[in-house]
Parts: structure tokens; C-alpha cells; sequence
């Protein structure tokens, strides 16, 4: 069973301390077969049954609209995502792309949008995905090209988004394109676009070392009523950047579930494996190990929780945020592959525990800002302070 000792942490109160504790029971009883070979069954599924329990709640804002809290609760999302990473990683995927998927229209749609969409969101009746990268923008995303011409009381959209999760399922994706008011980051605005609206097509399903669903889009002369435009045109980068803001300390967490489990396997090995007359986890070299693994996950799980609690507070967190995905994923890497070491040859056999920690952990520390662009904007807002 993974340390639990942080629920104690100041950072939390006792609602978070409930709803860890109640989320791992039933994650013990729902999630031990999250792992089928269909990705795209598997994650129908699992949104379905997070919405019927109530989870997905956490992953909209609005109560009148399905959100548990009138704003996005960082140390609820957070503590979730370290949860279900713990059980499962494709879990904590369907949770993570609710939340993702909709934040726009949490953050910044209007009173129709978010009744349109959130309470389904919420129940996970409807499955909703974020648009933004291109294959010429990634991070660099303020260089996207798909582009939204006003016609009318309409908008045409024509380009490509690349490495959309959730693409092929979703309901609903959260597409941002250039409505070209300006260059760069300015000049985007961000569009609903429905599933099944004629001019958009799947135009590739991505495989990846650790399947999800995950697509290429498409859009050819794809109109969309003006009203789907969330928020002003102009304003769509700035809603992306706030949408990350909220979920990037969440991957962190994440990150945090998928090493606390590999300790978990980890100790498990190291106690029970058999070798020179006693067990593995009696030799210095292994203890020093798992010291080592214990140490980085605390160190990150500090990071973590001290941006949720501050981002709780309603202060701004671009530097503690960054510091904790930065630290979290490279930092969980790091644990996966000691788990991997002391599991030995089974540690690389397929569909073990920590060979598929091993694949999960991967993109994490390249999605929602590589851990370079964390350590630029780190150092950005270091070099901000020094010049005020
Ligand atoms: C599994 C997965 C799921 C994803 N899901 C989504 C999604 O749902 N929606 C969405 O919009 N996008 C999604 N993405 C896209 C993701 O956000 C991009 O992959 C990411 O922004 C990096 O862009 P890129 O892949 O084009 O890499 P590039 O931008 O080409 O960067 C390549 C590498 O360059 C390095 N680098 C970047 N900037 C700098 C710098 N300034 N200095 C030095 N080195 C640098 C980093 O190491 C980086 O990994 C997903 C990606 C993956 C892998």
C-alpha cells in the first residue's frame, strides 16, 4: 500500500483526506481490470463509470452545471490524478481529458456553452478533447495555422491538429484556430466543435508506447455557428495558457501516482525475491535505492501539493507549477526505472506492473510544456523578480 503520510500534509484539509481515502476504495474495486487491449472500449468505459460515481465532478467548474465546486479544485484534481494513476493509468487518462477537454468551456464559456455541454461532461455522457497542437506547433503553440474564417453568422475552419487525445472517441473537442485579428499569439480563438460536424474527419489514429486514444484531425471548410466561438475572438490563446494553467500541477500528480506505485512494486520485489541466501532488499546497494526512490517522490509530492494549495488560494503559481510537473515526471522516470531494475527480467516483461509504468510515464515530461519549456519558464519568472 503506497505512503500515505502526505494526506496529512497542511497543504490538504480534511475534505481532500475523505475524498483520497474514499477514491482509493473504490478504485480497488473498480480498476483492477482497467487494462484491456481495446483503448478505445476501455476509456468509453472508464468515463462512464468515473461519471456515475461522481468523480468527473471535480473536472468541471460550475455547480449548477455538474462541477463539485463553483471553481476547479487543484488539491481535489490532483489528488485524484495521483489516485488513479496509482490504480491505472488509462483511468487517470479519461479522468485528466474531462477535465482538460472542457476547461475551456469552464473557464470561459457562456451561460448556453456550459450548459450545453458540462453537466454531460460531468456525468460522463459526453467524452471532450483539447485541440491546440499542430505538427508545426508544438511547443511552439502560439505559431498554430489552422485557420477559422468569419462567413457570416458562421466561421469556416480548414488545417490539421495533431496528437489529440481522445481523438476518434470524443464527443466533443475544444478546437483553437487563427481567426486572424493579429499574429502570433494573439489573432486565435478557441471553437466547440461537436463530433459528426460535416467538414471534420479523423484523418489518422496515433499509436503510442502507452495506448490511448490519440488522432490526427482534420478540417475542411468545417462551418461552425458563431456561437460556438468561446469567449471573444482574440482570446484564444489566453484561454488555452489558463486552461494548461490549471491542469499542468495535475500532471504532476499523475506523475506522483504512477511512482508511488512503482515503490510500491519496488518494495514488494525487493522484500520477497530470493537471492544469496536472503532477499534482495537486504543488500545496501537496494536500500540505497529504494531511498533514493522514497526521497524523489516526497521531494516532488512537496512541489505538488504546495502549487495546488497556492493555486487554491488564488495566487498565481506559473513557477511552482512548472517546478512541480518539471520535478514530478522527471523525478517519477527516474523511480519507474529503479522499479524496473529490482523486478529484473520480469521488470521488462509485457504488461507487468512497472513495464507498463515504464511506457505510461513517457510522455508526461513532454505533453502540457516539455520539461524544458518548465525550465524556461522557471527561469523567466527568476530573471522577472531579479529585473523588478
Ligand atoms: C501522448 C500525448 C498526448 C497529447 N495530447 C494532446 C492533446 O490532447 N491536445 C493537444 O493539443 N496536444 C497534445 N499533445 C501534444 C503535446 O502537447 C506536444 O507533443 C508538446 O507540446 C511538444 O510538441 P512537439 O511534440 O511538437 O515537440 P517539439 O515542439 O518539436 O519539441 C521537441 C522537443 O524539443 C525540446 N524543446 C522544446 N522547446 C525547447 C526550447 N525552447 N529549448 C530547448 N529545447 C526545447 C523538448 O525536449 C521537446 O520535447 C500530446 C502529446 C503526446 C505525446
Amino acid at each position: 500500500m503506497a505512503d500515505t503520510a502526505y494526506l496529512d500534509w497542511p497543504f490538504l484539509e480534511d475534505r481532500h483526506r475523505q475524498l483520497a481515502r474514499e477514491l482509493d476504495r473504490w478504485a480497488q474495486v473498480n480498476l483492477a481490470h482497467a487494462h484491456g487491449p481495446d483503448v478505445d472500449a476501455e476509456c468509453r468505459a472508464l468515463v462512464r463509470s468515473l461519471g456515475a460515481a461522481g468523480w468527473l465532478r471535480h473536472a468541471v467548474g460550475g455547480t449548477s452545471h455538474g462541477g463539485a465546486a463553483e471553481v476547479i479544485d487543484t488539491r481535489s484534481i490532483c489528488l485524484i490524478r495521483e489516485t488513479l494513476a496509482r490504480h491505472a493509468g488509462l483511468a487517470d487518462f479519461a479522468f485528466a481529458m474531462q477535465g482538460l477537454g472542457s476547461g475551456a468551456i469552464s473557464l470561459a464559456g457562456s451561460a448556453e456553452q456550459r450548459a450545453a455541454w458540462l453537466p454531460k461532461v460531468a456525468a460522463g455522457e459526453a467524452i471532450s478533447a483539447f485541440a491546440l497542437s499542430e505538427s508545426e506547433a508544438g511547443s511552439d503553440v502560439a505559431a498554430l495555422a489552422c485557420a477559422a474564417r468569419a462567413d457570416g453568422d458562421h466561421y469556416v475552419i480548414d488545417g490539421e491538429k495533431t496528437w489529440i487525445s481522445n481523438g476518434g472517441i470524443a464527443d466533443v473537442y475544444v478546437v483553437f484556430a487563427r481567426t486572424g485579428e493579429a499574429p502570433g499569439a494573439r489573432g486565435i480563438s478557441a471553437f466547440i466543435v461537436p463530433a459528426g460536424t460535416p467538414g471534420f474527419e479523423i484523418a489518422e489514429r496515433i499509436d503510442v508506447i502507452a495506448p490511448h486514444p490519440l488522432a490526427r484531425l482534420r478540417f475542411t471548410a468545417c462551418r461552425v455557428p458563431a456561437s460556438a466561438r468561446i469567449g471573444a475572438p482574440d482570446e484564444g490563446f489566453k484561454v488555452a495558457m489558463r486552461t494548461l494553467d490549471v491542469f499542468r500541477t495535475s500532471v504532476a500528480a499523475a506523475a506522483l501516482g504512477f511512482a508511488r506505485r512503482a515503490l510500491d512494486e519496488g518494495l514488494q520485489r525487493a522484500t520477497t525475491r530470493r537471492m544469496f541466501g536472503g532477499v534482495l532488499a537486504d543488500f545496501q546497494l537496494t536500500q540505497a535505492r529504494l531511498a533514493q526512490m522514497a526521497t524523489t517522490i516526497d521531494s516532488a509530492a512537496l512541489l505538488t501539493y504546495r502549487a495546488a494549495w497556492q493555486r487554491d488560494q488564488g495566487r498565481n503559481v506559473t513557477r511552482e507549477a512548472a517546478m512541480a510537473k518539471m520535478v514530478a515526471t522527471e523525478g517519477a522516470q527516474q523511480v519507474i526505472d529503479a522499479a524496473v531494475q529490482l523486478w529484473g527480467g520480469l521488470g521488462v516483461v509485457s504488461e507487468q506492473p512497472v513495464e507498463r509504468l515504464y511506457r505510461e510515464i513517457r510522455s508526461l515530461r513532454i505533453y502540457e510544456g516539455a520539461t524544458e519549456v518548465q525550465q524556461l519558464i522557471i527561469a523567466r519568472e527568476l530573471l522577472k523578480e531579479v529585473s523588478a
